[in-house]
């Protein structure tokens, strides 16, 4: 029986990760969940699978969160705050840990949940690109193992052989990002600039939470795979490439030194990659509909338009610089993202915000975690001015 620290379980990622875990109750047990405010769907979830520890990242909900468990009778130990977002991803009541939190929040749980040698099935991508070589350190100390549920990262770990030291060792030449192009794809600049935040996250494949679905529209969701692979993959950000392949039939590919280009299809559904990272080194049923490959008919696949859509070549210079330029560049982004979706930044200024934030600040070596969360927040603040200068 494996179990579960599901962080980030009222979102898209949770909601999907929970649906396979339902089917296979024999196999797999919840032990935590977690939520950020959302406490009556978080009482709901508890009510349904039962866990040792229920966490409300906002301290300001506790009280409510206990009162709403003891009148239903469910007997969770309740944490709040990110202190309690680390007990629940490193506590031994757990075998396996989903990081499926948004954002920054998702940094120190994920990073708690390798230091503890945990199986980390990792969505929270900003993690990676906030702290890559801090989360391999971690990985090495604890022992555990990281399974990439980002769908591209799953099926490029699908593609490559395991037990080799690199990917020159396994004679891999290139890694393939697919993206769709989001909502946007073939439109303008000029077509963009009255969008907004409903338009944005009407994602024509796949169904996510806001940030990312704006991220899709802008393509910084794949600026920030692209730093991810490089993390999670050790390559470099030059045998890295992007392409665009609307249909999100085939998630990611390998290219090999002999011509080879090994590819993972699917349908545009999450659980795949979930419960491909929950059984590994074994398969599962995910309740995923067989791929329809008649059906679907054509696969498509044209070059980023890199012109529209800067973002994607912000995320590679940010992973040039090095150092503290990819946290920063992750800071700027969640603050533009937030900004756009509470309706005070336009489309296009997301990626103006971006390029200025990173014009603006030293990119430092990155020591320790102090370091890096004292950056994130200055760069949030520098955004934030940049932000109130465009808008004024
Ligand atoms: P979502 O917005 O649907 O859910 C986010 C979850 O995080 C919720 O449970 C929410 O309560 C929690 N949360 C939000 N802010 C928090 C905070 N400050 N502190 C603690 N908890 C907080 O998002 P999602 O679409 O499920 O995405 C989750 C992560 O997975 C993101 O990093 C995203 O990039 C990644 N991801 C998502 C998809 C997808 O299909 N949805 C695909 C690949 C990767
Ligand atoms: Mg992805």
């Amino acid at each position: 029986m494996m179990r579960i620290a599901l962080l980030g379980a009222t979102g898209s990622i949770g909601a999907s990760t929970l649906d396979v875990v339902a089917r296979h109750a024999d196999q797999f047990r919840i032990t935590a969940l977690s939520a950020h405010r959302n406490v009556e769907d978080l009482v709901t979830l508890c009510q349904r699978f039962r866990p040792q520890i229920a966490v409300i990242a906002d301290p300001a909900c506790e009280a409510d969160l206990v009162r709403r468990l003891k009148s239903i009778d469910v007997d969770a130990r309740v944490l709040s705050g990110p202190q309690g977002l680390i007990e629940a991803a490193q506590g031994g009541h757990a075998d396996c840990v989903v990081a499926a939190i948004v954002g920054a929040a998702g940094l120190e749980s994920t990073l708690a949940a390798a230091h503890a040698g945990k199986r980390l099935l990792l969505a929270n991508k900003e993690s990676v690109v906030m702290a890559g070589a801090l989360l391999r350190a971690a990985l090495d100390a604890g022992g555990g193992e990281l399974l990439p549920i980002d769908s591209e990262h799953n099926a490029v770990f699908q593609c490559l052989p395991h037990g080799r030291n690199s990917l020159a060792d396994a004679g891999v030449r290139r890694l393939l990002l697919t993206a769709s192009g989001g909502p946007f794809r073939g439109r303008s600049r000029e077509e963009l600039v009255e969008v907004t935040p409903d338009m944005a996250c009407a994602h024509p494949n796949w169904s996510m939470g806001r940030k990312i679905s704006v991220d899709s529209a802008t393509l910084m969701n794949k600026g920030l795979e692209v730093i991810e692979a490089h993390f999670l993959f050790d390559a470099a950000a030059s045998d890295i490439e992007v392409v665009v392949h609307p249909q999100s039939i085939v998630h990611s590919m390998v290219e090999y030194c002999d011509g080879s280009v090994l590819a993972q299809l699917g349908n545009p559904d999450m659980r795949t990659a979930i419960a491909y990272a929950l059984a590994w080194p074994e398969r599962i049923d995910a309740g995923v509909a067989p791929l329809d490959l008649v059906r679907i008919a054509q696969l498509g696949f044209e070059a980023v338009d890199r012109r529209t859509f800067r973002c994607l070549d912000l995320a590679y210079q940010a992973l040039a610089v090095g150092g503290i330029a990819p946290t920063l560049l992750n800071a700027a982004n969640e603050e533009a993202v937030a900004a756009f979706l509470g309706g005070r930044l336009p489309f296009l200024a997301i990626e103006a915000v971006i390029e200025e934030c990173l014009a603006r600040l030293p990119s430092n070596p990155i020591s320790q975690l102090s370091d890096l969360i004292d950056s994130d927040l200055t760069a949030r603040r520098e955004a934030q001015r940049i932000i109130g200068s465009l808008v004024a």
